[in-house]
């Protein structure tokens, strides 16, 4: 709130101010015969500068003057979009490595690389909620006396009194585990949770979070401290004795637990499974602490859960906008990596009429680039009309080329992101060997080639979340069937991709790529379990707007219907 009356205040001060520089009579009008018109105005604009001055003067005392990276938040409209609540945190009280050189940048500067995006405005109701959320985590963060009072109460071997399950502060520990797509969409599910059922979210910080993303929230950070006393975070896993799998099959259902480990991995249990139920979220709601390691983005199934399915609703009145929302709010990249974004965005990408990203991952052993994938891209591409066709070398008479010299032609910029170079090299050379037809040129970008994919390497997931980003940063998106990587990217930009089919036998598929009719992305491993009648459902056939996946035929996701 503080952070939207300073930022109104500045906002009407500089547009006083620059109506008073407009109002200065330049020299060669003070003989003209306007003078006396110019001098009331003159006056009056004086009036209202000097006015400014000193209501600036007063205003500064209460709000401190932002630095010159801040400056471009003074443009913010009345409700800010999501990358954009929160702004004021700028790391006043940052623990535990983020933002401790300064300010976010990408925070500050998303707005002007993005396109605007004023049909996807945040529902009042959502604003009020992260608004409220950043309160309770300024209360209960990891620096605070509550934390410290709740946390202590793990290292007691005894349960707790049933009185303590109304503790002011309740937590969720969200555990690291694989790909950096994945990481990015189980935060933003474990997100969500929490603020469904009033928890603080902390961040196990291994694998290099501080290092590619800005802490969210502000006046306090969201990385789980080093003192943490259920460390290391390693040990829970699917046999854990602590998860609510393990307590279910012993039907333990009772008070006093100090923590539960919900594993929502893909080889979780039937068991593990009834976090999706009510009468599970009804035990789970008091207990202070929660640990969970998940590799999917469950959070379509939380809107099968009876207990928050009004609140969904006021949340987010249409469905395909929940993880473009979230993801917007949460993830802002760190300030090295808003350089790998910023400096290959001007240096490849800024002057382009359109922008098309290609995001080329394969699931296939053996390294490539494979014949069936490049054909599948091509086929895909071109069919689609997303590329213009290519004629052969010497194709064109001379006085044809002639004519279409003067006209100034349309400019293409591909950007391609895959582990492997050929793909690229592939499509450069086409667009270099021949020209494009129609009034098109094309030029064709990869950032790196990383080979394969590798674990706990700081550069090689800087440069990963980079291309996540910028190819969010396009206008028309291709991405690949099942992959994370491409969801986080079409989730952030807000376009519904062209999605290249899975191949199977390294044979193409026919069609090589169809229309995504949402942008959310897949929960991989739902349960088909119906908790009210405990028996098998297919859970993409309850909701109309919880629907199979487009890529992966058993996958949940959700849609605005009609689709
Ligand atoms: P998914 O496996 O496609 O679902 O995506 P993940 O992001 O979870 O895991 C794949 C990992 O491989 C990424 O996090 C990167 O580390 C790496 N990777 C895959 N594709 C690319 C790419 O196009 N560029 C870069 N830089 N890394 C990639």
């Amino acid at each position: 709130m503080r952070s939207r009356e300073a930022s109104r205040e500045k906002k009407s001060s500089a547009a006083e101010e620059e109506l008073a520089m407009a109002a200065t009579p330049p020299e060669k009008w003070r003989t003209s015969g306007k003078r006396k018109m110019l001098t009331t105005a003159f006056f009056m604009a004086s009036c209202l500068a000097i006015f400014s001055a000193f209501s600036l003067f007063a205003g500064v005392r209460r709000h401190a003057s932002p630095p010159m990276q801040q400056l471009p938040l003074l443009l913010l409209p009345e409700r800010p979009p999501a990358d954009q609540i929160g702004f004021e945190v700028q790391s006043k009280k940052s623990q535990g490595g983020f933002d401790e050189k300064g300010a976010c940048l990408s925070r500050q500067q998303s707005s002007f690389y993005r396109r605007s995006s004023s049909q996807k405005k945040l529902s009042y109701h959502l604003q009020k909620k992260l608004k409220n959320y950043e309160a309770l985590h300024r209360k209960c963060g990891p620096t605070t006396d509550l934390y410290r009072e709740t946390s202590f109460q793990l290292r007691s071997n005894h349960s707790l009194p049933p009185s303590s399950s109304s503790s002011e502060c309740k937590y969720l520990v969200w555990i690291s585990y694989s790909g950096l797509g994945n990481r990015i969409l189980t935060l933003a599910s474990a997100f969500l949770y929490a603020l469904l059922t009033g928890r603080v979210l902390l961040v196990d910080g291994r694998e290099d979070m501080a290092s590619l993303f800005c802490e969210p929230f502000p006046g306090e950070t969201w990385l789980l401290p080093s003192d943490f006393p259920l460390l290391p975070l390693e040990k829970y896993n699917s046999d854990s004795s602590f998860s609510l799998g393990s307590l279910s099959r012993v039907k333990f259902h009772g008070d006093g637990a100090r923590f539960v480990y919900l594993h929502l991995a893909h080889d979780y249990s039937q068991h593990d499974k009834l976090f999706f139920c009510q009468r599970e979220q009804h035990f789970l709601g008091k207990v202070p602490w929660l640990l969970l390691r998940s590799d999917n983005y469950f959070l379509p199934s939380l809107f099968l859960v009876r207990g928050f399915q009004r609140e969904l609703e006021l949340l987010f009145p249409e469905k395909e906008l929940v993880f473009h929302h979230l993801g917007r709010y949460l993830f802002h990249p760190a300030n090295p990596v808003w350089g790998l974004i910023t400096r290959f965005y001007h240096a490849y990408l800024a002057e382009a009429d359109e922008k098309v990203g290609i995001q080329i991952r394969v699931f296939e052993p053996g390294t490539g680039p494979f014949p069936h994938v490049m054909d599948q891209v091509l086929a895909c591409v071109l069919n689609q009309k997303l590329l213009p066709k290519v004629k052969s070398m010497g194709d064109e008479a001379p006085d044809q080329r002639k004519k279409k010299k003067k006209k100034k032609k349309k400019k293409k910029v591909v950007l391609v992101t895959s582990l492997s170079w050929g793909y690229y090299e592939k499509m450069r050379s086409m667009y270099w060997e021949g020209e494009a037809e129609g009034e098109e040129v094309v030029s064709v970008h990869q950032p790196s080639h990383e080979e394969h994919q590798k674990s706990g390497d700081r550069i090689h997931l800087m440069k990963a979340w980079a291309e996540m980003y910028l190819l969010s940063l396009t206008d028309v998106l291709v991405t690949s069937a099942w992959s994370t990587f491409g969801y986080v990217a079409q989730g952030l930009s807000g376009v519904r991709p062209w999605i290249l089919v899975r191949a199977e036998n390294r044979t193409m598929p026919d069609p090589p790529c169809l229309r995504a009719r949402s942008m959310e992305p897949c929960f991989h491993a739902p349960p088909f379990y119906d908790c009210e009648a405990r028996e098998g459902v297919d859970t993409g056939a309850i909701l109309p707007h919880l629907r199979h996946c487009e890529d992966v035929s058993w996958g949940l996701k959700l849609f605005d219907p009609p689709y």
